[in-house]
């Protein structure tokens, strides 16, 4: 074949799962061009949103740039759990994902196998029975969780460059507004703003992939709803969720107590990788928190002192880019010593024996028709995103039955659900369904009522469960190469006329 007979892929977005969709299509040999808004990584803050509600309370949940918020990520990778899955979800009682466990288990392994440079297996995922959790724990109602830090972080930006310099990646730097149709079905193009020249500018191609991030490919696809009325019917940008996290509770322990024998190798090494053990539900004990499936880690602590200022200074000086931060700012930090002890022991583990503990969770959000995306009447969005009645009352049905498990150790203890804020897993908008009803795009990705148009990003995630989204994201956005490999072997598209 000659090149110039190759059907072009277009992929708007270029952070995890774009990077991943963009080089995997690449290095097949097709041809790709990655269109992303931004020339070098830089928190992401968009001047076309208005956050209703609770909206960020951190500095920032999103990254731009080659990579996107993956350049500002910790890089820890969980798995959901097959409940996750195939349980019933809400609304309607039909499993939460249109596909099998084992089918995405196939993606979770190569995208293991990816993102930690082939050292985690999905076996690494999974603490052994009885490994880690000591009896502290009430092995009848939880089971261990494990979260795992590569010894080397995954560089979505530099897989790009790679693909740009090896196998001929074309990266065009604009914001995609929205898509040209041919028809309602068939994508011709993606128009923008082409950077820095601030022109109008359109790519065409013979495949389209949304990766602009849960928030953005939601953003394009309600502009191009705008004037495609095939797109209009589906719930785009409806029932968005995040993931709830935060430092929610501490307590006071009896005595004064090495967490390594309350959560086993929570703190140590295993191999070359971080390995984090948390606590979750057991299947059968989900009722306890209203079938959301949350997730709990424990760190030392030295006091019982609510986090919430030292945070919003912390989050300030780390993230406040750009700006002079004064002497006197960063002294500031040393009004909270006891939490500053509390996270440099938490990284660097020094002090395992503790009075005091406390509580990190990763919280499932519930879909909620509340909890959407909307485009306003002058192309701007309003992002309604609260944290709901149901879902912190489901967190503390969780926390109160950890906390009632350990009665023997607790003294005393304090919640503070107020301090839940974004997990920066922005999904949902254009959520993986069986029936255009219920979601956005099919069980191949592919928008409905659409023959070229695919999303792939942390957007079609349809629930987030206890799990952190990276992972998934790049077990979805490998499924989607699948997908487009599919569609270009059968080659049921029409020759473009460029
Ligand atoms: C501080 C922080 C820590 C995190 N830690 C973890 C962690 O430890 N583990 C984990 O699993 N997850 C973590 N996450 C979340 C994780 O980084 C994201 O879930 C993941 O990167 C999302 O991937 P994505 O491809 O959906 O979107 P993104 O990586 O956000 O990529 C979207 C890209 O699209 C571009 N884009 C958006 N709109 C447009 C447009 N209109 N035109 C062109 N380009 C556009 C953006 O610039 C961006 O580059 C963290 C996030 C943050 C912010």
């Amino acid at each position: 074949m000659r090149a110039d007979d190759r059907k072009r892929v277009c992929i708007v977005g270029g952070g995890l799962a774009g990077g991943i969709v963009a080089a995997r299509m690449a290095a097949a040999g097709h041809r790709v061009t990655l269109i992303e808004q931004g020339m070098t990584p830089a928190p992401l803050m968009p001047t076309d949103e208005t956050w209703e509600g609770d909206g960020l309370k951190s500095a920032f949940t999103r990254g731009e740039g080659l990579g996107g918020s993956s350049n500002f990520w910790h890089g820890g990778l969980i798995a959901l759990d097959a409940s996750d899955i195939e349980a019933p979800g809400c609304p309607g009682g039909s499993p939460k994902y249109p596909i099998s466990y084992a089918r995405l288990c196939g993606y979770y392994r190569q995208a293991l196998h990816l993102l930690s440079d082939a050292e985690i297996s999905m076996d690494d995922l999974t603490a052994a029975d009885g490994e880690g959790v000591s009896v502290a724990i009430d092995q009848a109602l939880f089971e261990p969780k494990v979260l795992i830090f590569p010894s080397k972080p995954f560089s979505t930006k530099s897989l790009l460059e790679n693909a740009q310099r090896r196998d001929g990646l074309e990266i065009v730097t604009m914001t995609a507004d929205t898509l040209l149709f041919d028809g309602e079905s068939r994508a011709t193009a993606v128009q923008g703003i082409a950077h820095p020249s601030g022109q109008s500018t359109t790519v065409a191609a013979d495949l389209f992939v949304l990766c602009a991030g849960g928030i953005g490919s939601v953003k394009v696809l309600l502009n191009a709803a705008a004037v495609n009325p095939a797109l209009a019917k589906l719930p785009i940008g409806r029932n968005i969720t995040d993931h709830p996290t935060g430092f929610v509770f501490k307590a006071k322990l009896k005595a004064r107590r090495n967490l390594k024998r309350m959560f086993g190798s929570a703190y140590g090494k295993t191999g070359h990788f971080r390995r984090r053990l948390g606590i979750k539900l057991k299947d059968d004990s989900l009722g306890i928190a209203a079938h959301r499936n949350h997730a709990l880690y424990l760190r030392p602590a030295f006091s019982m002192r609510n986090p919430r200022d030292y945070n919003v200074l912390k989050n300030r000086l780390v993230w406040h880019r750009g700006a002079k931060i004064t002497l006197w700012e960063k002294l500031q930090l040393f009004r909270y010593l006891d939490l500053l002890m509390e996270a440099l022991n938490f990284r660097f583990g020094v002090f395992p024996s503790v009075r005091y503990i406390a509580g990190f969770v990763f919280a499932e959000q519930f879909p909620a028709e509340t909890n959407c995306i909307v485009r306003d009447a002058d192309g701007r969005f309003t992002i309604h995103w609260r944290i709901s009645k149901p879902d912190t009352a489901s967190l503390e049905g969780f926390l109160g039955a950890f906390l009632h498990s350990q009665k023997d150790l607790v003294e005393e203890f304090v919640l503070f659900s107020d301090l839940l804020d974004s997990g920066a897993h922005h999904s949902g908008g254009c959520r993986i369904a069986s029936t255009p009803t219920d979601g956005v795009v099919d069980e191949d990705l592919r928008v409905f009522g659409t023959t070229n148009l695919f999303v792939a990003d942390g957007s079609v995630l349809a629930y987030t469960g206890h799990a952190n989204t990276g992972l998934t994201i790049a077990a979805f956005a490998l499924m989607c190469v699948d997908s487009l490999q599919r569609e270009l072997t059968a080659d049921r598209l029409p020759t473009r006329v460029s």
